[in-house]
Formats: C-alpha cells, structure tokens, sequence
C-alpha cells in the first residue's frame, strides 16, 4: 500500500465506476467511490430501468385492446399513473441497495457526496481531504437544457420519471432516442403528444428504419412538428405557450427537453489539473481511457465515446484489465447492438446504409415489410421493418435494423453474428425458427433494386 487514502478512487457509483471499482477491488487494491446522489446512477435510477418499466406499463395499452381480437373480454382498463411511479420507485430503491451491496461486499469505501480535485492525487469529498494513487472519473452526463426565456418551466427525463400525475397534453423537444422513447410512453398512456423535431427523427439511424418510426407514430396520434428550435415558454394561465424560432405557438400542459446530454464535469475543480477536453466539455481520453494526466482516468458519459450502459461497463472492464492485471486492452466499438425502446422498438447493430455505402461504396440491401402474425387477427395497422445491409465485394454483413415488436430481443443475437463476421452466405444457410418475425432475417432472398 502507497502513501495515499486509496490505491484507486472512483468518482460516481454509475454503472461504469461502480463495476470499476468493484472489480479493481477484487485484484487486492484498496477502493474508494464518490457517489454525490444515488448509488447506481443514470441507469438504474434515472435512466435505462424507470424508462423500461413504463414502457412495459405502456404497452398494455395495446394488448387489453388485443387480446379481445383473441376472445378475452376486459373491462375497459383504466390507469393509474401514480401506482406506477410508486412501483417503479420501489424497483429503483431495491437495486440501489443492491448496488449499494456489491460495493459494499467487494470491500470498495462508499463516500456520500462531489469529488472536487485538489491536485492530481488529491480529492475532496463534502469536505473530507481524500488522497488516492489513480483516479477513475466515471461521472457520468446530465440532460441538456437551451438557455432560453422560461427554461424553468421545462422538465427533462429526470423528472419525467418522478411525475407526480401524467399531464393531459406534454410537448417533448428533441428526436433522438429519449424524445421517442417518451414520447410513447405518454401517448399510449393516454396524453396528447407533439414531438419537436429540429433536424430530422432519429439522425444516425437509418433512414428506412426513422421513416418507419415516424409513420408509426403518427399512426399512434403522436403530432410531429418539424423544423426550429424552442425560443421561449411562457406560464399561462393554467398551462404553458411554446414559442418556436420557425414562429409556431404551442400550447401544452407539460414542456420536456430530450435535446440531448452534456458531460458531468461542473464543480469538479478539473482546471486544477490541466486534465484536456474535448470541444462539448467531455474528458478526452485515449484508447486506454487515460486523461492527458497520467494517474487519472474516465469512462463512460463523461467521455463522450458512445453514451450507453453496457459500453460504460466494457470501459470499465478494459480499465481494470489494463491497469490492474497487466493485459492491457482498448475498449471495441464495432458492431455494438443497440436498441430504441419506442413504440414499436428499433434493433439494430452495425452501420446504416449512408454509412455502409460511405464505408465501401455500393451495397446490396434486403427489406422484409410484414404485419406480424398477432395482428392478422388483431387487424392493428402495426408493421414490422427489416434491413440487412451487405457488402457485395465481400459478401459480409455490414448492418442489420429491424423495426417492430421483439427488435431489441432480435438484435442482440444479430450482434453476435455480425461481429464474428458472419457473411450474407451464413445468414442465409441458417435455418429459420417458425413461426417468428425474426426469421425473415434468414430468407430474405431477393435484393432491393437499385433507384
Ligand atoms: P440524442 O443525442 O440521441 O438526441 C438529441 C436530440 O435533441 C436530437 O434529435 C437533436 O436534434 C435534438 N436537439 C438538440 N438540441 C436541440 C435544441 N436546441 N432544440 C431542439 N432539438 C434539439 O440525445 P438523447 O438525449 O435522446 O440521448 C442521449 C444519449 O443517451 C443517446 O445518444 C444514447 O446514447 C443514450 N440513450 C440510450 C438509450 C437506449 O439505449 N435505449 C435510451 C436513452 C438514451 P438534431 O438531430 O437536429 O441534432
């Protein structure tokens, strides 16, 4: 054991830094975390967790309705939105103390409140000096709000989740996977809702699969209102007027930005140690997630890499790996399976067909477009949307995307095809399961032609 406090500190108990330092942990070091809210951070509190439950609690909605199709007679249902809260909140405490455990458990030193660094070596912690060898920042990222009149009035994800009832009418500014996401959830729940789209629905996914979501949405009731930027929002007398740079006038109950993230880096005293940053405020790291300060290192958010849990999580294991068991490797960003937990969900893993024609210049494209085989008796408008992007030369797999029920379920097998490699040969020798929808994507057989 060195001078210091702590052979490692971690800065924010997330789901990077709490694996991080329960790993590290476990190779004899001595561990100490920051934590200045929760144990369990943006996922399991604020994020990933809360947002999936109420997606499940929406899609009910659709399968009361359902089932009768299938001779089930319902009452017609009614929901209770604060019941779901409390559930929700009751899952949330039981895996922060879960969290809380693990740390616990691996012998790493919980710390309730901010890291500020003192110098390269040196934190304080709610007023407690703490010294450590190697420092992790793992702190994670926090909802974007524009500097605009009436910014006060707004909400964002965080509270969204803590709603104390569900708003008649919410108008979500933004069109990345949060504003989706939401944006189904309260409109199968019941609210009216318009989505603002400055640029375009889902930029960087592919644009098949964005213009399936956007009709979906509209099919579901959901108002798209395209173009611009909010300039202000102004208290009414009862609900709120949001006003847009394009001139539109919206009148809402609820107004909540989904505009993005920004790193957690504020009130950390990061100018007391000269750590660099990339142009937004997220810490540059390279490819072993060291600062350009030699005993401190980030992962996760807060690095801006690629904003998703399980990433957080592969960081956190290379950190440990490199640092403390002397085989170093970097994380790997390719063919990372993702999913859009809208309404219906987006799978996909691998690039998308700009991307792919960028990548290699011409590509051969599959589609499959079909009702699913619980809506032939439901006769819901409901469509599912396949994408397999290949390359001609190679015959490779380059991106597979699917839209519909079960597409996060699908792409997380894809993954693990395309990432070993897995050529348009293999997908077709594979023998479907039937009857499913995630078949199709081993007999889609004929090639979009070109247009
Ligand atoms: P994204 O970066 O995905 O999307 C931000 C959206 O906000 C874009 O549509 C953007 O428009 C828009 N926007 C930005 N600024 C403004 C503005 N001033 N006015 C109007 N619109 C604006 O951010 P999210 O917050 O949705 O998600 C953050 C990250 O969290 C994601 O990148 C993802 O990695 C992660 N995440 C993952 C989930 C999952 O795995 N299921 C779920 C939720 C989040 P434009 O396109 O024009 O820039």
């Amino acid at each position: 054991m060195s001078n210091y406090d702590y052979d490692l500190f971690v800065i924010g108990a997330g789901s990077g830094g709490v694996r991080a330092a329960r790993m590290a942990a476990a190779t004899g070091i001595k561990v100490g975390i920051a934590e200045g809210r929760r144990v369990g951070g943006t996922c399991v509190l604020r994020g990933c967790v809360p947002k999936k439950l109420l997606v499940y609690a929406a899609h009910y909605a659709h399968d009361f309705e359902d089932a009768a199709a299938y001779g089930w007679r319902v009452r017609p249902p009614t929901h209770e939105w604060a019941h779901l809260i409390a559930a929700k909140n009751q899952e949330t405490d039981r895996l922060n103390g879960i969290y809380i455990n693990l740390l616990k458990n691996a012998g790493v030193e919980i710390h309730d409140g901010y890291a500020r660094f003192l110098d390269n070596h040196t934190l304080d912690v709610a007023g407690r000096k703490i010294t450590a060898k190697r420092i992790l920042i793992g702190s994670g990222a926090r909802p974007f709000v524009p500097d605009i009149p009436g910014k006060e009035y707004s909400i964002t994800s965080d509270e969204a989740l803590d709603l104390m009832s569900r708003p008649e009418r919410i108008a979500i500014v933004g069109a990345g996977y949060i504003a989706v996401e939401f944006a189904g959830i309260f409109a199968e729940l019941g609210s009216e809702v318009t989505l603002l789209v400055r640029s375009e629905l889902l930029r960087g996914f592919d644009r098949d699969v964005a213009n399936e979501l956007e009709a979906a949405l509209e099919r579901s009731g959901i108002k798209l209102v395209y173009g611009g930027e909010v300039s202000s929002i102004k208290k009414q007398d009862g609900d709120y007027l949001l006003e847009t740079s394009e001139g539109r006038n919206i009148e809402t109950d609820l107004v909540m930005f989904a505009a993005g993230r920004v790193p957690n880096i504020e009130g950390m005293g990061l100018e007391n140690i000269g750590v660099e940053l990339k142009s937004g405020g997220a810490i540059q790291v390279d490819e072993f997630s060291q600062t350009s300060v030699a005993n401190i290192y980030a992962i996760g958010d807060v690095t801006d890499r690629m904003a998703l849990t399980p990433v957080a999580i592969h960081e956190a294991m290379c950190f440990v790996d490199t640092v403390y068991k002397d085989t170093p490797r970097s994380p790997n960003y390719d063919f990372v399976p993702t999913a859009v937990f809208s309404q219906p969900p987006i799978g996909t893993v691998g690039l998308d067909e700009d991307a792919a024609k960028q990548h290699c210049g011409k590509v051969d494209v599959y589609t499959s477009r079909f009702r699913p085989m619980k809506h032939t008796l439901t006769k819901r408008d409901h469509f599912s949307f396949m994408k397999l992007i290949v390359n001609p030369e190679t015959n490779r797999v380059l991106g597979c995307h699917m839209i519909g029920d079960d597409a996060a379920e699908i792409a997380q097998g894809l993954g693990i095809a395309l990432k070993m490699g897995a050529t348009k040969a293999d997908f077709d020798a594979t023998i479907g399961i039937h009857p499913t929808a995630a078949e199709e994507f081993v007999t889609m057989r004929e090639k979009r032609s070109e247009n």
